[in-house]
């Protein structure tokens, strides 16, 4: 089962990036292919049924599995970036961290209004990120259609902020 792999290869990190964070390091699972493969074809296989006319992954571990799952499902890929990235015109979002505040934003021409936007992201922990991503894409007339994720930290209640965008939450293992 994928959702036993991937615990079994993910990494706790210690203490990282502060004291007192258990730190869910998926680097492991890009040493082995064969995994990476079957990832991409799970979160595939999970959105099936719901609309998609572009998937946005947030840096940057979004963009590890973001671009090859836009490309099973045949769709574009758009990077969500920190602030400052991005070399065109931009729109931008800022949400609050547990201490100060981050800066996330899209190229203004990324989306067409009305397309459907599914947000990928490695982790799903509080939600505040792909809040923030999910207000990007409706400033651009947009529209989130789903949340895929590898990881959920479910004790950590993010979906219960995404839900008011769409129900439609997506993982493949969740703690
Ligand atoms: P949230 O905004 O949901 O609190 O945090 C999720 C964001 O922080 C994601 O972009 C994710 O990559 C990163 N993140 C937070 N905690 C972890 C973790 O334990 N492991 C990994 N890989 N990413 C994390």
């Amino acid at each position: 089962m994928i959702e036993t792999k991937i615990k079994s290869t993910v990494r706790d990190v210690i203490d990282f990036p502060k004291p007192g964070i258990v730190f869910k390091d998926i680097t492991p699972i890009l040493k082995d292919p064969a995994l990476c493969i079957n990832i991409t074809r799970e979160l595939a296989e999970q959105l099936k049924g719901i609309e998609i006319d572009v998937v946005a992954g947030i840096e940057s571990r979004g963009f590890l599995f973001g671009p090859a799952l836009a490309q099973l499902l045949n769709v574009p890929f758009v990077p969500i970036r920190k602030v400052g990235k991005l070399p065109y015109k931009t729109v931008q979002q800022s949400y609050d961290l547990e201490y100060g505040k981050a800066t996330i934003e899209v190229h203004e021409d990324a989306l067409l209004k009305g397309q459907k936007v599914l947000i990928h992201d490695d982790l799903l922990a509080t939600g505040g990120t792909v809040v923030a991503a999910s207000k990007l894409i409706m400033q651009l007339g947009a529209e989130v259609t789903g949340y895929s994720f590898i990881i959920a930290l479910d004790f950590l209640k993010g979906r219960l902020r995404l839900e008011p965008y769409t129900k439609q939450i997506f993982s493949l293992a969740s703690y």
